[in-house]
């Protein structure tokens, strides 16, 4: 077993990486949360109910399983805060012990959120698709240095003249070029005795953690939220989320900025999908699409939007393959297509009269077209599969076709939900 490991998204993310995650966590000691916030879910399902967990990470379901939020996160008190009570409700203890909170996160503000959904309408037709959990405002304050760290929750007097500080210069942006409310000093003490006394008690030196767990030999998974299309940097610019979703950025935002990450498992979904605005060439519509966004659930965990479905796209997915230096691949969802007679693939992109297998730069996204080829369908039920050579000989080639044009080997085949629905290879 590799010591460090870390489940990434291939694509535009939803490929299934908490369940992965879930499956995995038995083998590991700590899992970290490492970018990121509350505007995606993870969801798993296991032996406590189904869950779509936003921030928590995956492990908190395993006994034994130290779960941190690292530094690179966006911690939203009050969303961690009805996580962690949704999640209680349901028997799963979240303890100081099994939850561990970098001091360093920085903390999303009340206003961020206010701050998405008044842009998103000053944009009106010309939206990003942005899911208001405030990700985006919550990153520039972080980099222009406006916003606080959870650590400074244990500093009152300090704390309180910082965001004072804060509140009257987001003010400004609020009231003179929104023309919103403005934020009182009585709205954040009643933000922090709600929700950020609440999460006081997880926060630690999650750095000083890490360095002992990994000194000590413990086995630790980091976990990533979206995939690589949706990386700031190597992603489909601007439609992108506002943080790195990499595999080589999870010691950076994980608090262990030496780390080695021995292994990364890449999760690709056996088709595509693709949730809010932006280029995504290889997408079907109509009645096809439905019936495969039908098949697959493909709806928002968080926002129940419906998402965008297309074949798999080899073209996108080998370069997310690349960008995250994928060692193994999770494919998921195979079972969704059993019902197909033939199999769309997306082959390759045709841009200004010539076809490629690189994947562009995003402006010459909008003018690509998928070339598409097709495969024999299985025409049967293979959820109960659980061996390699046990699968149907198409499903095995539509397996070994992606993976010859990847260039990964696929070692996880998910056919179904649950944590058992898996063939290893
Ligand atoms: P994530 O954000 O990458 O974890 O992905 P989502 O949670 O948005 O999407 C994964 C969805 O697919 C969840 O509803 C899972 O329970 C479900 N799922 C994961 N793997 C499989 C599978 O192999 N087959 C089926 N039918 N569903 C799966």
């Amino acid at each position: 077993m590799k010591k460090n490991c870390a489940i990434v998204g291939i694509n535009w993310g939803d490929e299934g990486k908490g369940r992965m995650v879930d499956l995995l966590t038995g083998d590991y000691d700590v899992v970290v949360r490492y970018q990121g916030g509350g505007n995606a879910g993870h969801t798993v399902i296991n032996e406590y109910g189904k869950f779509a967990l936003h921030l928590l990470p995956s492990g908190v379901f395993r006994q034994g399983v130290t779960n941190v939020l690292g530094n690179g996160v966006a911690l939203d008190p009050e969303n961690l805060w009805k996580e962690i009570q949704e999640v209680t409700a349901k028997g799963v203890a979240i303890t100081p012990e099994n939850l561990k909170i970098s001091d360093r996160a920085s903390l999303l503000l009340p206003w961020h959120r206010a701050l998405d959904g008044l842009e998103e309408a000053r944009l009106a037709d010309k939206k990003y698709g942005s899911t208001k959990q405030g990700i985006a405002p919550f990153y520039s304050d972080k980099y222009q240095k406006k916003t606080v760290m959870a650590g400074e929750l244990f500093y009152p007097e300090h704390l309180k003249a910082h965001l004072k500080d804060l509140m009257e210069w987001k003010n400004l942006t609020l009231t003179k070029v929104y023309g919103a409310e403005a934020v009182t000093m009585e709205d954040l003490d009643q933000w922090l005795e709600t929700y950020c006394e609440k999460i006081k008690p997880f926060i630690c030196d999650t750095g000083a953690f890490l360095r002992q767990a990994e000194q000590a030999g413990k086995k630790i998974l980091f976990e990533a939220q979206l995939g690589a299309l949706r990386d700031l940097d190597y992603g489909i610019y601007p439609y992108t989320t506002s943080s790195n979703t990499l595999a080589s950025f999870a010691p950076v935002g994980s608090g262990l900025p030496g780390a080695k990450i021995d292994q990364v498992v890449g999760v690709v979904k056996a088709y595509s999908t693709c949730v809010g605005e932006g280029p995504f060439v290889c997408e079907l519509f109509g009645e096809e699409a439905q019936r495969l966004r039908d098949a697959g659930g493909e709806y928002g965990a968080k926002t129940g939007r419906p998402r965008r479905v297309g074949p798999i796209d080899l073209v996108a997915t080998r370069y997310g393959v690349q960008m995250q230096a994928a060692t193994n691949i999770a494919l998921t969802k195979l079972d969704v297509l059993s019902d197909l007679d033939k199999i769309p693939l997306c082959v390759r992109y045709r841009v200004a009269g010539k076809e490629t297998d690189d994947f562009p730069f995003p402006t010459l996204l909008d003018d690509c077209q998928p070339v598409t080829e097709y495969m024999e369908g299985w025409k049967q039920d293979i959820s109960g599969v659980r061996r390699w050579e046990d699968l149907p000989q198409a499903a095995k080639d539509y397996v070994l076709r992606i993976e010859e044009a990847i260039g990964c080997h696929i070692g996880y085949v998910s056919v179904g939900p649950e944590r058992d629905s898996i063939i290893l290879r």
